[in-house]
């Protein structure tokens, strides 16, 4: 039977004053902000450098990521970790999570189909997003893909028309006053899932390599 409560949101197991990202990620491992965590395998919490320049930011784990507890770990994560390198951004100034911590899929068979996450399940995970950027306090923020765009920038987002553009940031936040942090800069791109899905996939891993320069260049 479908579940119809609304998510109470993951607000009451974020730690108030968190000494790092792994105290987050240890309390995000219990998280039950909705309900998404009953059937997932586990919390895929972010993960990179503590003081990363660029945090990145997917829309949900997969598969392979909901097995394994690690972000962009599978075939997305293969390809944009791969992208990264073309476009001569340091590993080492990278950290890497998504809008939502847990895997939504749809069981078909024995096959878990993954689903977009609703803006609800966006909205119930917001509270870690906000604590990770509070921790971090990156220098630019890489949005990947549509979900990650509404999460962050509100539900006007569109990827195809704001790829590639620096934005001011937290002022094109949809909530700015969430993440308060120096004024950087923020920049969307498609999600590296979607390179893999493209027709012509040279053209748009390419594509999503110039837009990852831009991110190299303003971080120097
Ligand atoms: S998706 Fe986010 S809010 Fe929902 S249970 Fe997982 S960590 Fe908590």
């Amino acid at each position: 039977m479908p579940r119809t409560d609304a998510p109470v949101g993951a607000q009451q197991w974020v730690p108030s004053r968190p000494s790092g990202i792994d105290e987050l990620k240890s309390a995000a491992a219990g998280c039950q902000g909705c309900e998404l965590h009953a059937d997932a395998t586990q919390t895929v919490f972010g993960r990179g450098a503590p003081h990363a320049k660029i945090v990145f930011v997917g829309e949900q784990p997969g598969d392979v990521e909901d097995q394994k507890g690690l972000p962009f770990v599978g075939p997305a994560g293969r390809l944009l970790r791969e992208a990264v390198d073309d476009a001569g951004i340091d590993p080492a100034d990278v950290y890497i999570t998504n809008a939502v911590k847990h895997f939504r899929f749809e069981l078909r068979g024995r096959r878990r189909i993954h689903q977009n996450p609703g803006p609800a399940h966006i909205t119930a995970c917001r509270p870690w997003l906000v604590a990770e950027f509070s921790l971090l306090k990156p220098e630019l923020v890489v949005i990947l893909g549509a979900t990650a765009g509404k999460a962050l920038l509100g539900p006007s987002f569109r990827v195809t028309q704001q790829r590639g553009k620096l934005m001011p940031w937290p002022a094109s936040a949809q909530h700015p006053e969430d993440f308060p942090v120096a004024e950087v800069q923020a920049l969307a791109t498609i999600h590296p899932s979607a390179v893999l899905r493209a027709d012509d996939r040279d053209t748009a891993y390419r594509r999503l390599v110039d837009d990852l320069k831009i991110a190299a260049a303003t971080v120097g």
